[in-house]
């Protein structure tokens, strides 16, 4: 396993107030021991299959590699776990490890409340105490999430401080995790926060690029020369990429949320255009002011909208395994239509950015070039939206 010291170069690390040291040091320990442990693999793999409904399709796109004419299409179909989205994977995972832990609570913080949901779900599942910190203003914009989340059994918490959204929100589910850690787990949606966390859901997501591998082996022969994923906090790309690291000949693409335009300023474009520092307890690029602080960040994506993004992208920028490219609102949403008329596939309007980056990027590449886009989640939460945007 790379990274097990939670250094991704000069990024990464843990800088938490005292009283969180030690609770993390434990964590870290037992995730590195758990995640060795035939007994945890096999259960997680049991899940996996039977709650998730893993393996999902790598499935060729052929009306949309015809629609580009360039390079041949495939779609990881992450779109197809229950729940929608690539974020169980990650909270099944954690879970898992909880309970060997021997935790009885769960604490979690969502902004547009996906990982808010994928985390009630696991709870209700194994019977754990569910508890989700949520801004208040989100709260209010995220109705039918709240209500999900409130039907498995979980109390969604308003975070009433500062801007009253995400940021907010990790403040007050960290001082709860200071006070309740003995039977406590924090459950981090993304790979980003304190070491361990980059590093622990990152393994977790790695079952995306370790199926994606055998199957495009199985159906090529050979591997693919481009991956594809777009980027918020950074771990349904990070769970494709994480296997191809090795691959000198697979190149990667990271597609950031250009929001309005990276020149208006409203975007969440982190690698892009973010300068390095610290946040939610990390080392990493990030959208801040001149006094460190994190700025409001902008995107038609709740998904992306996050001012932070995780320390081995940040990491693999400055080493330059992955390039970070962006796609803007508009690009999102004429991607999000047309892949729904090509293949009959609503995306998320988070993977849409994948896709708008691929539809201009693949024109240009050769018949013979494969690439592999992670079609990270199922676009039902976000047809109210486009049906505004969209407007038929
Ligand atoms: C949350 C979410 C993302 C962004 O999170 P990452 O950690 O960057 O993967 C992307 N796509 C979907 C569908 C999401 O729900």
């Amino acid at each position: 396993m790379r990274n097990v010291n939670g250094k991704f170069g000069k990024f990464g690390g843990s800088y938490v107030p005292e009283m969180l040291v030690e609770p993390l040091k434990e964590l870290e320990k037992q995730f590195l021991k758990y995640y060795k442990d035939e007994e945890f693999q096999k259960e997680l793999a049991y899940y996996q299959k039977e709650y998730i409904g893993r393996k999902n399709p790598l499935y060729y796109a052929k009306n949309l590699t015809e629609y580009i004419n360039g390079a041949k299409i495939y779609l990881k179909r992450e779109d197809l776990n229950f729940t929608g989205a690539h974020k169980i994977n990650n909270t099944i995972g954690q879970v898992l490890l909880a309970k060997r832990m021997g935790k009885k609570k769960i604490i979690a913080e969502t902004g547009a409340g996906q990982h808010g949901v994928a985390t009630a779900t696991v709870c209700a599942l194994f019977n754990m105490g569910c508890k989700i910190f949520m801004g208040e203003k989100d709260i209010k914009r995220q109705e039918l999430n709240v209500f999900k989340m409130r039907l498995l059994g979980a109390e969604v918490i308003p975070a009433t401080g500062g801007e009253k959204t995400l940021k907010d929100a990790v403040d007050e589910a960290l001082m709860e995790y200071a006070k309740t850690y003995e039977d406590t787990f924090y459950l981090l949606g993304s790979v980003v926060g304190p070491h361990p966390y980059p590093l622990m859901v990152r393994e977790f997501q790695s079952i995306i690029g370790k199926e994606a591998k055998e199957q495009i082996l199985e159906k090529e022969s050979k591997l693919p020369d481009y991956l594809i994923a777009c980027v918020g906090g950074g771990s349904n790309a990070m769970g494709l990429f994480s296997e191809f690291i090795e691959n000198k000949s697979v190149k990667m693409i990271g597609v950031e949320p250009a929001g309005l335009g990276l020149e208006t300023g409203f975007h969440a474009a982190t690698l892009t255009t973010g300068k390095v520092g610290i946040i939610h307890g990390f080392k990493c690029y990030n959208i801040q002011d001149e006094n460190g602080d994190p700025l409001p960040v902008c995107s038609i994506a709740a998904g992306l909208d996050y001012p932070g993004v995780g320390p081995e992208h940040s990491y693999f920028k400055d080493t330059e395994r992955v390039s970070y490219e962006t796609a803007t609102d508009d690009e999102a949403i004429n991607a999000f239509k047309k892949l729904s008329e090509l293949e009959g596939i609503i995306p998320a309007i988070e993977s849409s950015h994948a896709i708008a980056y691929t539809m201009k990027f693949a024109k240009n590449l050769n018949k013979d070039k494969i690439v592999i886009i992670n079609l990270s989640g199922r676009g039902d939460k976000d047809l109210y939206r486009m049906k505004e945007q969209l407007m038929l």
